[in-house]
């Protein structure tokens, strides 16, 4: 049987394409192949797949040619595989590529032959991890490294509708450090920003996993915690207040300078939207200066 191969379009898709016969020889090589794997036509042709050329491995490094050959399984069950496995370029890499495995058959309805489609995953991987970079960015303030404002009100809003859904509660708790512009006059910005830093990872190691920090302003953090009563809320407010309160940042005299938080906590209520909730926050949390500064005022 002769397939011609070169009539059709497979010897311009974006996808490596081969086909080899049933002993594994490959008798078509398209220009992606080549393209993909470095391997001219002329230098695969009339060889076997097996035979010490692309070795497929698989993710735990699993040499498929001799045991596991897609190609292979396709051969004899004549069911199409689909598998990512990495192959080996002519200059010695190993590359990433997703490949199909499909039978071809005679007129009598006989395996003669498989193809194997394989398309580089190398770009699809950059995307994937750029894609990550760029979600990263959107979500996290970059001094901090806790959420930015902006995920903060998208969180908010999907937590706010999920309330109205399921009727649970949660509260936010808007914390202001005390005197900050004092610090950034006695030890300078970049001291300021130190602080700042340390502030960040105290308010976030002591709130659970699915509680979020995020950075809503300059000096200013708010959080959402998943708690169902004022109680709850004020215990973490306090727990919180405590832990910025005694950490502290180490200049080089040997001293070590800290701050101090004033928070305002709130829970949801039932007509509650984003802005009616952070400025009840922020309003308790005003009162807590007002009152003297670090301090939790709750309601
Ligand atoms: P209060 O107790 O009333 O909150 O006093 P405060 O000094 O903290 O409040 P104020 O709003 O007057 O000043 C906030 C200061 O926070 C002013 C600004 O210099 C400082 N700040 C805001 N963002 C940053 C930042 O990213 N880095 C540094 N180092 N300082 C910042
Ligand atoms: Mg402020
Ligand atoms: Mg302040």
């Amino acid at each position: 049987m002769t397939i011609s191969y070169n009539d059709t379009l497979i010897p311009y898709l974006y996808e490596g394409v081969y086909v080899v016969d049933k002993q594994r020889k490959i008798i078509f090589w398209n220009e992606a192949s080549e393209r993909i794997t470095g391997y001219k036509n002329t230098e695969v042709m009339n060889s076997f797949c097996y035979h010490n050329l692309l070795q497929h491995v698989d993710e735990s490094g699993k040499r498929l040619c001799l045991d596991g050959c897609p190609l292979q399984k396709t051969l004899s069950d004549g069911i199409m595989n689909e598998a990512h496995v990495y192959l080996k370029h002519k200059e010695g890499y190993r590359i990433p590529v997703m490949v199909k495995t499909l039978p071809i058959y005679d007129d009598n309805q006989f395996i003669v032959a498989a193809i194997e489609v394989f398309t580089d995953e190398r770009f699809q991987k950059q995307i994937y991890h750029e894609n990550q970079e760029l979600k990263d960015k959107l979500r996290i303030d970059p001094l901090t490294q806790v959420a930015n404002r902006h995920f903060f009100d998208f969180q908010l809003s999907k937590k706010i509708e999920e309330t109205k859904v399921f009727s649970n509660t949660f509260g936010i708790l808007m914390i202001d450090i005390d005197h900050f512009k004092l610090v950034n006059d006695t030890h300078g910005h970049l001291t300021g920003d130190e602080i700042l830093k340390i502030v960040a990872i105290s308010l976030s190691s002591s709130v659970e996993k699915t509680d979020l920090v995020s950075r809503w302003g300059g000096e200013e953090f708010i959080v959402i915690v998943d708690v169902s009563n004022q109680t709850e809320l004020f215990k973490i407010a306090e727990r919180l207040r405590h832990v910025v309160m005694s950490s502290g940042y180490q200049v080089e005299n040997g001293k070590s300078i800290s701050v101090t938080v004033s928070i305002g906590g709130t829970l949801i209520r039932n007509d509650d939207t984003m802005s009616t909730l952070i400025a009840r926050a922020d309003e308790l949390m005003y009162e807590a200066k007002r009152n003297g500064r670090n301090q939790s005022k709750i309601l």
